[in-house]
């Protein structure tokens, strides 16, 4: 089958590797029939993630069909139309059981093989999924491709950021990076309640987007955000800052714009060796700092019904559609945050 093969350091190739067997009876074959860049494949590709082997399937946000079945599992049949969270998840574990998806004893991230163990990821044609009949969720009606897609990983991701940030009415909240994460927990926030969202970044065509989904905006190299935020808020600060770009600098951001007893909620993905303050800092802020992988099983059923209502054009984040044979291009676009691009879908 084809799909697109991490190489190394900014080279991803469109090539070919055999096709998914079953391999376990818990396990499906699903057909793709979309797939997404997400920012966290940068890491490899941008070589700050270390140890991903060279010949991977990239990719771990995809929807597709059912085309076979371990006989192990239940609730699918082949031709089932599913989405997937972006780790795989057992559904029986203690952490499963809490709604900790994203830590299953049992999970693999897709897109993942280090020294030849791990999972072949989603930007390819076809994808093996262990424990199938509690990774994938059918598509249900009023649920696009498109939208499955997100609420694999970049919806739930948002929506989980803010659930993290314990939003109260009449709070100030700032979400700092509006790539299609930060895009998202700006909506999540929003829906559990917030009145008030500030997001920051420095692309205008992000800040646009931030402002439509109905978030005030800082260009962060135009404006002092920590001037703006202190202004707001009597001297106190943000109450909660949702962080999404995954740098020590936007941390530091976070730790500098939350007010003492404030949350700071990062889902970004820091690939640095430290982050860049200090326990007294913490301590003389009272900090509550929650960081880790969304639990994006546990998330995406949550929020069909959020999808169903249409209130927002989430997809309207998916600015290239693209074939999966020019995503070697997708990658340097996407990468380069240039042409508008906010996201790349591709269809093999
Ligand atoms: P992206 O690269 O498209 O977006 C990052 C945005 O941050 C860009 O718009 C960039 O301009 C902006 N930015 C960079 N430095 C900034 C700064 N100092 N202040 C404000 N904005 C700044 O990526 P994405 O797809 O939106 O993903 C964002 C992060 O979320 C990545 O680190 C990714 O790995 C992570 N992620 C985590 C999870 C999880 O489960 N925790 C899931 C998905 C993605
Ligand atoms: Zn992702």
């Amino acid at each position: 089958m084809k799909a697109l093969l991490f190489q190394g350091v900014e080279s991803v190739s469109y090539g070919s590797i055999p096709d998914p067997q079953i391999i376990e009876q818990t396990d499906a074959i699903v057909k793709v029939k979309q797939c997404a860049i997400c920012g966290s494949d940068l890491h490899p590709y941008h070589g700050r993630e270390k140890g991903l082997d060279h010949n991977t399937a990239m990719g771990h946000e995809f929807v597709g069909e059912v085309v076979e079945l371990g006989n192990k599992t239940s609730g699918l049949s082949n031709g089932d139309k599913v989405m997937s969270p972006f780790t795989t998840n057992c559904g029986d574990c203690y952490y499963c059981n809490i709604g900790l998806t994203a830590r299953c004893i049992k999970s693999q991230l897709f897109g993942w093989l280090d020294n030849g163990v791990g999972l072949q990821g989603g930007q390819a044609e076809y994808v093996r999924v262990p424990d199938a009949s509690s990774t994938l969720h059918k598509i249900p009606e009023g649920v696009s491709w498109e939208e499955g897609l997100l609420l694999g990983d970049v919806f739930s991701t948002g929506y989980y950021s803010a659930y993290q940030a314990e939003i109260l009415p009449g709070g100030t909240y700032v979400v700092i990076g509006c790539g299609p994460v930060g895009l998202m927990a700006v909506i999540g926030a929003l829906e559990l309640g917030a009145e008030e969202v500030i997001a920051i970044d420095t692309i205008p065509e992000r800040l646009m987007k931030a402002r439509e989904f109905g978030a005030e905006v800082i260009d962060f190299q135009s404006e002092d955000p920590l001037g703006t935020i202190l202004d707001r808020t009597e001297g106190r600060g943000a109450d909660a800052v949702m962080e999404a770009v995954g740098q020590t600098r936007a941390a530091r951001m976070a730790v500098d714009l939350v007010r003492p007893g404030g949350i700071i909620s990062t889902v970004g993905v820091c690939t640095d060796e430290h982050l860049t303050f200090s326990p007294i800092e913490a301590y003389d802020k009272n900090l509550t700092f929650k960081m880790g992988r969304c639990s994006a099983r546990h998330f995406m059923e949550k929020l069909i019904p959020v999808v169903q209502e249409k209130k927002y054009d989430i997809s309207s984040i998916l600015t290239h559609r693209m074939s999966l044979s020019e995503g070697v291009e997708g990658y340097k676009i996407f990468s380069s945050k240039t042409n508008n691009c906010l996201k790349v879908v591709l269809e093999p």
